[in-house]
């Protein structure tokens, strides 16, 4: 594992590493390199160790990073190139890679043979081939982080080989019988098929009286060619300023580099084609060093014209010399042969032709940059070796030459090559083959090269194999980066064994290529038994079917692939996995196969399938009670609402809504509340339960319901409210019921009010009447009458407060009165009424209230008789008042039962009576909620703190009278 404080130990010391070291990351998109992924940094070191070229673009913007050997490649585009985008660095190209490098990064690998790419590495469009690969670079956690390329150009190979092919091309002219002008026709065909070297071309000939050059062909025009004029004196200059006398007078085969300075462009054939410059090299006539014509050869604008290039135009000249001269001699023989007899004749022509033959193959041989030579006779005696031959062999022309080729190059014993030389030889059938290997000793060391090799028997005139013509070409540096793709392949295995999921590739039919080492393990999969069809076996049975048809689906339409099956597991246990892959497409665009990974989802899959039965059973119950549900995003200020919700707005399925749209199919009265309740429900300070019930007016119709909302608020870590959720009740019959309760206790109490009040009121005039005669108290059936009457009217007149409450219609009659007499009153006389329970008042205010008297009495007396009431088998009950922020509070403190927390809030609704006490106390459960309701009319409050088994206290704060 590499650190990230090994980074200079991993980079090394080359001119990269350096500038990498370099170079300010901070500001790159990248950041600091210490905090560059791990597979980035492996990746980077592997190259930045190698001697092939390579190179690396990471990330989405695919950063170019690459190592020293790569340098030529970039040419001027080196130093900037390092850490930009490569599609800036190789935009001129993009068109041609960029779809691979997209590919790539989607996880398809790609390789290239001798790609045609025109760079601007060198301030022009260069023609270069390159033979490559794309890889993708996994991140740890399986995703493609990054694209590592091998490379290796080839243009120099490509240039070689169709220059040879040119120059083999005329040098095997068969002249026999030809013309001088079907020679130089078939020679121009040669040529121009070589349009990438010769843009185009002329041959002139100089006339039999020296005086002038007549053009006997061009090409590479259009039509009627304005370039070449018919015909130019050699006493002067052509109309393009080219002086023939002076290129026919050289001494050696010379070339001349002419400028065009006139745009001819509308006469090339290839209109795109800016040739600047052309050559002109002299045709001589063999043996009498006389020249017998001009050849004129436009420069490539995509070549560099290097010593490589001028060569070949030498050779093309040389070449066609050779074959005129073949003519020529052909011609004088021909004149002589009328005086020889007819077998003489043939024999003399073949004699004069082979020698021909060989003189010509001997220059071309000489001349050809391509390593070649003779080997003559059985011990293979090294006759010819040209240039390129010794330096390929590593020997000098002197350690060659007329030596047998096992002295000259012992290292050859042994070897296959020898055998294949032999071969050659004695069969007389050519030997041709690529990548051949042989080991050759230069400098004393022996080296592993590739050739691509042709060994071709020579003939004399019986047809006996005199010798070999040997050509071999080095194809040792594509050997090499063909072994480092191979390299390149391990490493993609190795990487992709080293990420933490199983990754798996196709060929484009669907099977299976390729499990890395985690699928195995897992799966317990062995070797090669996951291939093909194999991987299927460990698929769950069940879910065959259907990973089946997306896979073939997603083959039919190249598309991605998604797949969640059961895997097995080398233990025999089934756990859900996720699986995906996409398409790789080689570089004509067809299907390769599929590439994808596989992770383990098993946790997830069933917390998720468990919560999703759980919603499902949730939705059904609340489906069933019939209620509709809603969320609130007071962030947003959106609000969900389920069907249910909608329509008991009568709202459409697809309507938007949000708050303020909730609030506006309000009832008018109820907004306000609605509207507070909610904000209290997400206050942090306050978080109350939001429960309410409001009225909705229906969009659709106008028809109002009676809704119960309840709801609870979530609040983030920073205690910010982010969501109220809740539901939504249709108590719109309920409510009219309690409406048509309300009302039948406001009628029935009404009704029992008059008789009642005239029952009280006679037994009154009777006690009165009695008291007369006795002088006496009331007799105790009378007083039982009466207190039992004045407890009627006490829950007749409860009960009228209560629809009077409702109504709004409680009424005050305020007045200015001490509260300190009040007080003394009314426990003074409750007192009376409670004998068991003695009644402490402790405090004095001093202070009046403005109020209505009978009302507050009334709320003190509820107070104490509830302190009394709900302490059985107690004896104290306390009452305290005192001023406290310049309001009056009075509390009534008992020891009795109490409440329970949870019921503290409900004590203060109508008809609330505690189902326990209820059992053994009387009354309606009406006092607390008309106390509350009268303490609220003088702008005062009721609260409560209780402990169940120890007792309660009512507070009562109202507000004093200046
Ligand atoms: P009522 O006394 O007629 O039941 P109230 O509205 O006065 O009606 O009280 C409502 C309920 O509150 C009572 O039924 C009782 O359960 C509870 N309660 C009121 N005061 C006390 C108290 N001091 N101690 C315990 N429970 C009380």
């Amino acid at each position: 594992m590499i650190q990230t404080n090994d980074v200079d130990i991993m980079l090394g010391d080359g001119e990269m590493a350096a500038l990498i070291r370099e170079q300010d990351w901070d500001d790159h998109p990248l950041g600091p390199m210490t905090q560059w992924p791990q597979s980035l940094k492996i990746s980077l070191q592997m190259i930045l160790h190698s001697g092939y070229p390579m190179f690396i673009w990471w990330g989405p913007d695919l950063i170019s990073f690459h190592n020293d050997a790569y340098l030529p490649v970039l040419g001027k585009k080196h130093p900037e190139a390092l850490g930009k985008s490569a599609r800036d660095v190789w935009a001129e190209v993009w068109g041609d890679v960029g779809d691979m490098a997209d590919g790539v990064m989607r996880g398809e690998s790609t390789s290239v043979e001798d790609l045609e790419l025109y760079l601007e590495r060198h301030g022009y469009a260069e023609e270069t081939y390159w033979t490559f690969s794309y890889s993708p670079i996994f991140t740890t956690n399986g995703e493609v982080g990054g694209l590592f390329c091998a490379c290796n150009e080839e243009t120099r190979k490509i240039l070689q080989q169709r220059r040879f092919q040119t120059l083999l091309g005329i040098s095997s002219l068969r002249t026999l019988n030809m013309s001088v002008n079907d020679l130089l026709t078939r020679v121009a065909d040669i040529l121009q098929a070589n349009r990438d070297d010769i843009p185009f071309g002329a041959l002139y000939l100089v006339n039999e009286d020296m005086d002038k050059a007549e053009l006997h062909t061009s090409f590479g025009l259009t039509g009627e060619n304005k370039l070449f004029e018919e015909e130019i004196h050699l006493g002067g200059r052509s109309a393009l300023g080219w002086d023939f006398r002076q290129i026919l007078s050289s001494q050696q085969v010379s070339l001349y580099r002419k400028s065009l300075k006139k745009d001819f462009g509308h006469v090339l054939k290839e209109k795109n084609l800016n040739v600047e410059e052309v050559v002109l090299v002299p045709i001589r006539k063999a043996g009498e060093n006389r020249t017998a014509g001009v050849f004129v050869g436009g420069i490539s604008p995509y070549l560099n014209f290097d010593k490589e290039y001028s060569d070949f135009y030498k050779m093309v000249a040389a070449n066609i010399s050779s074959a005129k001269a073949d003519l020529r001699a052909h011609e004088i023989l021909q004149e002589k042969a009328e005086a020889l007899t007819e077998a003489d004749h043939a024999k003399s022509i073949a004699l004069q032709n082979l020698q021909r033959g060989q003189e010509r193959l001997h220059n071309m041989i000489m001349q050809t940059p391509i390593a070649m030579g003779i080997l003559a006779g059985p011990d293979f005696e090294v006759e010819i070796m040209n240039k390129a031959g010794q330096n390929l062999l590593g020997r000098t022309e002197s350690q060659l030459l007329h030596r047998p080729l096992l002295e000259a190059v012992p290292e050859f014993e042994g070897q296959a090559v020898h055998q294949k030389i032999q071969q050659a030889y004695s069969s007389g059938k050519t030997f041709k083959t690529n990548e051949y290997p042989i080991i050759l000793r230069k400098d004393g060391r022996p080296e592993q090269l590739y050739f691509t090799m042709v060994l071709e028997p020579l003939h004399d005139l019986d047809g006996q194999i005199t010798g070999l013509l040997a050509v071999a070409i080095d194809e040792s540096a594509q050997v090499a980066a063909r072994q480092m793709l191979e390299k390149r392949e391990e490493y993609f295995r190795t990487m992709a064994n080293d990420v933490p999921v199983m990754i798996w590739m196709t060929d484009e039919v669907g099977n299976c290529t390729y499990l890395n080492d985690q699928w195995k393990n897992f799966t317990g999969q062995k070797g090669n038994s996951g291939l093909g069809a194999g991987w299927l076996d460990a698929i769950h049975p069940d879910d065959h079917t259907n990973a089946e048809k997306l896979f073939s689906t997603a083959i039919d339409n190249l598309d991605n692939v998604e797949i969640t099956y059961r895997l097995k597991g080398a233990d025999g246990q089934y756990r859900w996995h996720i699986d995906t892959g996409s398409p790789r497409f080689d570089s004509f665009g067809r299907l390769e196969g599929f590439t994808g990974a596989v992770v383990d989802i098993h946790e997830r899959k069933v917390a998720e399938d468990a919560l999703r039965e759980r919603e499902n059973e949730l939705s059904s119950a609340i489906k069933a009670t019939n209620l509709g549900t809603w969320v609130y995003y007071p962030e947003t200020g959106a609000v969900n609402w389920s069907e249910r919700s909608r329509e008991l707005f009568g709202m459409e399925p697809d309507k938007y809504v949000d708050y303020d749209v909730f609030l506006a199919h309000l009832h008018p009265d109820d907004r306000e509340r609605t509207d507070t309740a909610v904000r209290r429900a997400l206050d942090p300070e306050i978080r109350e339960a939001y429960i309410i019930e409001y009225r909705s007016i229906s969009e659709n119709d106008g028809q109002i319901r009676w809704l119960r909302a309840s709801g609870e608020s979530y609040f983030n870590e920073n205690g910010k409210a982010e969501v109220l959720i809740g539901t939504l009740l249709d108590i719109t019959e309920s409510k009219s019921l309690e409406r048509q309760k309300d009302d039948f206790l406001a009628i029935a109490s009404h009704e029992l009010k008059t008789p009642v009040t005239t029952i009280k009121g006679y037994v009154q005039m009777m006690s009165e009447d009695l008291s007369e005669d006795n002088s006496e108290d009331m007799p105790d059936q009378l007083k039982i009458i009466d207190r039992q009457v004045d407890k009627l009217i006490f829950l007749i007149n409860d009960l009228l407060d209560v629809g009077k409450v409702d109504t709004g219609e409680l009424q005050m009659s305020k007045a200015v009165f001490n509260l300190d007499e009040l007080l003394l009153e009314v426990v003074d006389s409750i007192q009376h009424m409670a004998p068991d329970h003695q009644i402490e008042l402790t405090g004095e205010t001093s202070k009046t209230i403005y109020g209505d008297r009978l009302r507050i009495e009334q709320v003190i007396v509820n107070l104490i008789t509830n302190a009394i009431k709900f302490s059985p088998g107690k004896d104290r009950v306390k009452v305290m008042v005192h001023i406290e922020n310049g309001m009056v509070r009075i509390s009534i403190q008992d020891f009795g039962i109490g409440i329970e927390q949870k019921k503290v809030n409900q004590i203060f609704q109508r008809f609330y009576r505690d189902e326990e006490t209820s059992k053994w106390s009387t009354g309606l459960g009406l006092g607390l909620f008309i106390s509350a309701a009268i303490v609220k009319r003088h702008k005062g409050s009721i609260e409560v703190e209780s402990v169940p088994d120890l007792g309660s206290v009512f507070h009562v704060l109202l507000p004093t009278h200046n």
